[in-house]
């Protein structure tokens, strides 16, 4: 079996009501899918390209992808990586140009051999994998009214967990909104807190305390992305959880938060972190320092699928008897705001009682529709 073509589709689809957080406020959403066939006919799907990923990929990757074995992803995945490293491009879009390739030859690996992707990694611990919505993010004039409305309507969906943003507002204002959603769901649902990288490190302390006095589960990303003694600093002061890692690429980008215990919950994110490969490693380095793996998720079906398939595989951390969500099992995002991309390209994924099932077709086990990938298309592109 052979690589015969490999083809990008950047999609965008705006959104009825913009929204926002401390970095960005986005009126449409964005992804990149990339489609690779093989000369037997078999479709393997990946995502995490933007346009220079695409450029990457045609005008770098593709020379050697063609006519390769599929099947040989750990070589494929080591050629791709140093054509990139030496330039200093295997962080940023080169480490998303990379995830999306691994992605879509597991994908491929699977369907030939007519396994799901859990499988072929070894095998699953768990059939499904516990979930939080991802929401209450900034919209304009949403306080308090819809902005609680969305806080109850997740707790009768039956998640027992969500997480909503702070680094927008003033210190003040951000607590204000934190602790009327704490009041609006009440003690025994699990509440994150994100800051996307907002604060130094003294301004993350500060805030911090004020969250953990709201029994806020979890602070993620206090502050900025690659600042690992910022992130020590922030742990070290305060009671809760610290998490992060969503922008991380590849497991040399991961070894210091996770040899250092920089984080206590890490958040590789498999189109960044270098796809199914990369993020199955990354979460066995953090499972052996007894850091939790809690998979970053902000995409389409095609991620969703990639990441349940890895989390499935995550052992519980520490070893334990009875091994629960939020404690030592894996709890994945599930992003709950709005995106037509997510909708409208495969059957959308359900939770049910706070859990998503793995998928057992083959490979991803996912059935993209090409017609919708199309229609959402601002631009394609070929190699063969
Ligand atoms: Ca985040």
């Amino acid at each position: 079996m052979r690589i015969a073509s490999i083809e990008s589709f950047l999609l965008e689809a705006p959104i009825a009501i913009p929204f926002g957080w401390s970095q960005g406020w986005i009126d449409r959403r964005h992804t990149g899918l990339v489609k690779i066939t093989t000369d037997d006919g078999i479709v393997g799907w990946g995502e995490g390209l933007s346009s220079p990923a695409a450029a990457l990929l045609h005008d770098g990757f593709a020379p050697f992808l063609l006519g390769a074995d599929p099947v040989q992803r750990n070589g494929l995945w080591e050629r791709m990586f140093h054509q990139l490293y030496n330039a200093n491009l295997a962080g940023g879009f080169g480490g998303s140009a990379i995830s999306a390739v691994d992605i879509a030859l597991w994908d491929i690996a699977g369907k030939a051999a007519g396994l799901p992707i859990c499988a072929l990694l070894g095998g699953q611990v768990r059939e499904s994998i516990a979930v939080y919505a991802t929401g209450l993010y900034y919209t304009e004039g949403e306080f308090p009214d819809r902005l609680l409305d969305e806080a109850r309507l997740y707790v009768e969906l039956g998640f027992r967990g969500m997480k909503t943003k702070v680094g927008g507002l003033s210190v003040a204002e951000d607590i204000e909104r934190v602790a009327a959603i704490r009041e609006v769901i009440g003690p025994d649902i699990f509440l994150m807190v994100d800051a996307n990288q907002s604060y130094n490190a003294a301004t993350a302390i500060r805030i911090g305390r004020e969250l953990d006095a709201l029994e806020v589960f979890w602070f993620e990303e206090p502050v900025g992305a690659k600042d690992v003694d910022g992130y020590l600093q922030v742990k070290n002061a305060l009671p809760l959880a610290i998490a992060g890692g969503e922008n991380l690429r590849t497991r040399f980008e991961c070894k210091e938060y996770i040899g250092r215990r920089a984080v206590d919950i890490l958040q590789p994110d498999v189109v960044n972190v270098g796809g199914v490969t990369e993020l199955h490693r990354v979460a066995q380095m953090a499972n052996a320092f007894g850091i939790l793996c809690n998979p970053h998720v902000w995409g389409s079906p095609v991620m969703i699928a990639a990441s349940l398939h890895v989390a499935a595989t995550i052992p519980s951390c520490p070893p334990a008897r009875n091994p629960l969500p939020y404690q030592q099992e894996p709890v994945m995002e599930f992003d709950r705001t709005p995106s037509p991309i997510r909708e409208k390209i495969a059957t959308p994924f359900e939770q049910s009682g706070g859990f998503l099932a793995v998928p057992t077709g083959p490979g991803l086990g996912v059935e993209i529709d090409e017609s919708a990938v199309a229609a959402l298309s601002v631009a394609r592109r070929r190699s063969s």
